[in-house]
């Protein structure tokens, strides 16, 4: 993997680099570690809370210029302590290895609750996101709907979740939601139910109207994980529309991890719909 982070209870991730690395831990202890005539370089892997070893960080590798982490299976005192359920389930040590979509975890840990915490937090931001992939603007009366059913799904559980994929798996395990009404966005939506939904417009305010019997839902299937070839992990699902049993919508979304983290790290003052989306995250995450 080419991500890490520093102690176990960070709730954000930095990209390996070796200047970064050395900037970030100024090359202290429990990071860099004599062994014998070596020197070691650990971190916490930021979807498990394992410790990780850099390999690569002073000496060129053979098959790649940068250096990488790999799961360490032993607890580094001061670091991290080694949990083997934990790396069993690590989507990034065992990417695919169990999305069923109500497979959960036995026990809510420190990871999982940290799940929520990021959630409560930034859920303005997990709006926003939701926003950009989906085309649909997340009211607070649509947020409360999703919101419910992660609850009611124990979400913060589910087996390929964690911190880095939260927003998404936040939608992905809620159920298929109504449409009409909702504020469209996304130009290729707009023209898809105005097209295919026989009764169906967008009206002025930018919300979807039928006037008609049809049934248009939309919702989330099919979560993947894959490595990919630069050993980091690949994570997309599917976002679906139907009119009554008919696909009429249906697009790949990819987790791109790295704009949440960019979200996320924006001061409060900047971020418009913080206090009332956020609120209402904690009303039911809290
Ligand atoms: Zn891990």
């Amino acid at each position: 993997m080419n991500i890490y982070k520093l102690k176990p209870s960070d709730t954000n991730y930095k990209i390996l680099s070796r200047e970064g690395f050395e900037m970030a831990t100024r090359k202290l202890p429990p990071y860099y570690k004599k062994q014998e005539r070596n020197e070691l370089h650990f971190a916490v892997c930021p979807v498990c809370n394992n410790p990780v070893q850099i390999i690569g960080l002073n000496k060129k590798l053979q098959h790649t210029d940068l250096p990488y982490a790999k799961h360490y299976h032993k607890t580094i005192r001061g670091l991290a302590a080694f949990d083997k359920e934990a790396f069993e389930s690590c989507s990034l040590a065992h990417p695919g290895s169990n999305l069923f979509k109500d497979s959960r975890k036995s026990a809510c840990t420190e990871r999982e609750r940290q799940i929520l915490i990021s959630l409560q937090e930034n859920f303005d931001q997990v709006a926003y996101l939701f926003q950009l992939y989906s085309g649909i603007v997340m009211t607070p009366h649509l947020a409360e709907e999703m919101l419910k059913w992660y609850v009611a799904e124990q979400g913060h559980l589910y087996r390929g979740g964690s911190l880095i994929n939260a927003p998404w798996v936040f939608v992905y395990l809620s159920r298929a939601q109504k449409l009409w009404g909702r504020k469209i966005k996304d130009p290729d939506l707009r023209e898809v139910l105005s097209k295919k939904v026989p009764s169906g417009f967008i009206n002025e305010k930018d919300q979807f109207i039928t006037k008609g019997q049809e049934k248009v839902f939309f919702w989330f299937a099919k979560h993947k994980q894959i490595k990919s070839a630069e050993n980091t992990l690949k994570e997309t699902m599917q976002f679906f529309v139907t009119c009554d049993d008919k696909e009429i919508f249906k697009k790949t979304i990819t987790f791109d991890y790295g704009l949440f983290q960019r979200l996320i790290s924006i001061p409060d003052e900047k971020r418009r719909y913080k206090g009332k989306l956020t609120a209402l995250a904690e009303k039911y995450l809290g």
